[in-house]
């Protein structure tokens, strides 16, 4: 490794409660001198981190918020990018990456893996996921309408259980409705299916349902959303999918 490389911390801080931070997510804090990242998940950090210097850019400004941890850590602070749950699932990680191929300077860029939303969500309604399972954000901000429909088909004609990120915003309040529908196409309309909304922060709620009545639910953006696949079964409440150990 190169000593002169400057570090800048990548760090996933699991879905919001400080027990599912790691440890060596929270040694990384500890040594930041600032903290870079979305305003909801700096607010999260404030408690335990409030004494540290934070930075922000708004929603949608992520590659601005990206330069700004380069040119922090030029300046010589010890740095590090917050996101919520994994910063490689949906995260900065990626785009720290390419962002640094701008600069001459050498930079080692270090992700520190956190706990997503599938599974800190799966653990809330049970075992969902215990088999192959794909995960796909229903966001078309970055990614074309088409593409996301199509991986829907794929992962329904795959058999694999989904878990479904993204499911809504203010402007995509129809997304979930429109993904069932496909889903739909091909699967039962009674498929054991559920979601999570606020996991590890206050007012966390969970629902099992079918896939028939997850397609007409109001989720919102905090909102993590299961499908199961075809062995998936409801058991005293909770929405499990074999691994076939039974079989
Ligand atoms: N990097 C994050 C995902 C960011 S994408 C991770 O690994 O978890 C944002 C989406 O993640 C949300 O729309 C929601 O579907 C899911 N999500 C993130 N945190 C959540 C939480 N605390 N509760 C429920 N869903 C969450």
């Amino acid at each position: 490794m190169n000593e002169n490389k400057r570090i800048i911390h990548v760090i996933g801080m699991g879905p919001g409660s400080d027990d599912m931070i790691t440890k060596e997510a929270k040694d990384a804090l500890d040594q930041s001198d600032v903290l870079i990242g979305y305003n909801v998940y700096l607010d999260l950090l404030r408690d335990n981190y409030g004494y540290k210097e934070m930075l922000s850019t708004p929603m949608k400004q992520e590659v601005e918020r990206c330069r700004m941890c380069f040119e922090e850590t030029i300046k010589g602070k010890r740095v590090s990018m917050v996101c919520s749950g994994d910063a490689g699932i949906y995260g900065m990680a990626s785009i720290m990456f390419e962002i640094s191929e701008e600069y001459e300077e050498e930079f080692e860029i270090k992700v520190i893996p956190g706990i997503t939303a599938a599974t800190s969500g799966a653990a809330v309604l049970g075992a969902p996921l215990n088999h192959d399972f794909c995960v796909i954000s229903l966001s078309d901000l970055l990614t074309p309408w088409e593409k996301i429909e199509k991986r829907l088909r794929a992962a329904a004609e795959g058999d694999f259980a989904i878990s479904i990120y993204n499911p809504s915003s203010k402007k995509r309040h129809d997304y979930l409705k429109r993904a069932c529908e496909i889903l739909m196409e091909s699967i039962e309309d009674d498929r054991p299916c559920g979601y999570v909304k606020n996991i590890g922060r206050e007012g966390t709620e969970c629902k099992v349902c079918t896939l028939r009545e997850l397609s007409v639910e109001e989720v919102d953006m905090f909102t993590t959303v299961f499908v199961g696949n075809s062995q998936t079964r409801i058991i005293d409440g909770k929405l499990v999918t074999p691994r076939g150990y039974k079989r």
